[in-house]
């Protein structure tokens, strides 16, 4: 059994980021990513952190827009407008959920689509489904994609089955599966909460990707044998042995399955750093088409 160690490959990643940052800069064009975080929901806190050193780290114009929770929706918007005019700023994101009385779809359309790193604008989403090499591909969908394809997995005419049918994660993902090309032509199934027979429709994979958010949910008669399982889940539960009294798993039950399957990603570890790889891989590619 082989473990996809996302760390790994995604700080090999970030160093050839790291490289096309520098490249930029000496064409005087500095990639630039705004966070934009509403509201103090400590789990956003903490991936926008992530999100900000690494894109320091390798050599970015890095800025964090904290708003407080009662900010209103014409006042983000505003942010947002700023932000799209804005020519030191290539990259924008909003972190998700913002508060309930703000309606995110509103946000996201008003982003400039050559500025929607995170490819969650109706422009980006229509150009995935077209299989057009010029979209915004969602960065964790990207990065599962990826993680595949570094790792050496044959992803075409695979029996590919996605769990999970968000616009964040499994739709996308099942559409870069099975566009054509590189990294695609893959014979994609999509479950979700709906599904008949789900443990039947997920021991058909040769490729098994978890995004559901139930803690190991995916077990090991969920498995083919000698399958590949990529666990997109992060779930934090509660383990009083733990000295936070927390710790974080994935969608998958990672001791049965590992035993079983040829390739598995670990959570933490797997597909989470991939996610911020394609972030700061997308940030330089809105650099290098607006820079032009
Ligand atoms: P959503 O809650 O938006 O979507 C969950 C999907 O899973 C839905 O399609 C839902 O079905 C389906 N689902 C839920 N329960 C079941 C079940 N028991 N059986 C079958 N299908 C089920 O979640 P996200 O896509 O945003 O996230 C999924 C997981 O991935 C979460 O753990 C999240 O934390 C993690 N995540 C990790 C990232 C990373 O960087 N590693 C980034 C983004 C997310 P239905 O549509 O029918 O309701």
């Amino acid at each position: 059994m082989t473990l996809i160690d996302g760390k790994a490959i995604a700080a090999r990643i970030n160093e050839e980021t790291r490289a096309s940052v520098a490249a930029l800069k000496a064409r005087g064009i500095t990639p630039g990513l705004a966070v934009v975080i509403v509201g103090d929901d400590p789990a956003s806190h903490a991936y926008v952190r992530s999100k900000e050193k690494t894109a320091r780290d390798i050599g970015m114009h890095s800025v964090k827009i904290e708003l407080p929770r009662e900010t209103t929706q014409e006042e983000l918007l505003a942010q947002v407008r700023r932000l799209n005019a804005d020519p030191l700023i290539h990259g924008i994101l909003v972190q998700s959920p913002p508060p309930r009385h703000i309606d995110e779809r509103v946000v996201i359309g008003s982003l400039d689509p050559r500025k929607d790193v995170d490819g969650f604008h109706p422009v980006n989403v229509a150009k995935v489904a077209l299989g057009d090499p010029d979209a915004f591909v969602p960065c964790t969908p990207l990065g599962c994609q990826r993680l595949l394809l570094e790792s050496g997995i044959q992803i075409a005419g695979a029996d590919v089955v996605v769990l999970g049918r968000s616009m964040i994660v499994g739709k996308p993902l099942a559409l870069l599966l099975m566009n054509k090309g590189r990294g695609g032509d893959a014979t994609v199934t999509v479950a979700h909460s709906r599904t008949r027979d789900l443990a039947e429709v997920c021991r058909r994979a040769d490729i098994l990707v978890a995004a559901i958010g139930q803690p190991e949910f995916v077990k090991a008669d969920m498995v083919r044998e000698g399958a590949v399982v990529i666990d997109v889940g992060i779930n934090r539960i509660a383990d009083p042995s733990s000295p936070k009294g927390a710790r974080l798993v994935g969608d998958v039950a990672f001791a049965e399955v590992a035993a079983k399957c040829s390739a598995i990603t670990p959570v933490p570890g797997g597909v989470g750093p991939m996610t911020i790889a394609m972030l700061m891989h997308n940030t330089v590619l809105a650099a290098e088409r607006i820079g032009k």
